[in-house]
């Protein structure tokens, strides 16, 4: 059976999607595992179109089924921001602390009932010639603390309250994350779709 491609080069990111869609039972690769891997471009105005992007280049690139995913945050009071720019939020060179401390920086003193926020993934599986096989969204929601939580995960998470929890991804950790997060709930919703895919033959 060919194996399950996850398009994207976030160590983190992979790490997270492998242990979602282990329980396909398909063999699951990185673009670690590709030498000549591309490095698709982001220049999608929509997750969708990136994830899209990701997954359709790659696949016909390779010759392979593969996952492309996007996500991002999106803050209530900046107006949806960072949303596509959620990797690149403080410039050339951004880091995860540099992204956190930019969105501190523009929430200011925002009151706490003021700084909703949603993580946002869409995933597109393309086959091997480059043709869309299902897509799915999901969201998490939340709100944006005043300062950092917790060191698990990764991007936004130590400022990332699960407001039902009172606890960040930061603190929460993988196995909270990996049943509640945004990737976690999109997973949920393409895993039956992969399934049927293979089961009718088409994975080949
Ligand atoms: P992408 O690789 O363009 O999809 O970038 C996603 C960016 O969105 C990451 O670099 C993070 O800044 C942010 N992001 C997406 N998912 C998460 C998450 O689960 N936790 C924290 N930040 C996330």
């Amino acid at each position: 059976m060919p194996p399950l491609v996850l398009g994207t080069t976030n160590r983190k990111k992979g790490a997270e999607l492998a242990v979602l869609f282990a329980a396909v039972g398909l063999e699951v690769r990185t673009l670690a595992d590709f030498d000549d891997a591309l490095d698709v471009e982001e220049t999608g105005e929509t997750f969708a179109d990136n994830a899209a992007l990701k997954a359709t280049r790659q696949a016909r690139h390779l010759n392979r089924w593969v996952l492309g995913e996007d996500s991002g945050l999106m803050v209530d009071a900046l107006g949806g921001q960072p949303g596509v720019f959620s990797a690149r939020y403080s410039g050339p060179g951004a880091t995860d602390a540099s992204n956190n401390a930019r969105l501190l920086a523009m929430l200011g003193d925002t009151p706490v009932e003021k700084r909703a926020a949603r993580y946002a993934c869409h995933m597109a599986l393309s086959d091997p010639s480059g043709t869309i096989a299902a897509v799915v969204e999901e969201y998490c929601c939340g709100r944006i603390l005043f300062e950092p939580r917790g060191s698990h995960g990764f991007g936004y998470d130590p400022l990332f309250e699960l407001i039902e929890y009172h606890r960040t991804f930061g603190q929460l950790g993988p196995t909270v994350k990996s049943v509640l997060s945004h990737r976690a709930r999109a997973a949920r919703r393409l895993v039956p779709k992969l399934i049927r895919l293979v089961d009718s033959g088409r994975w080949a």
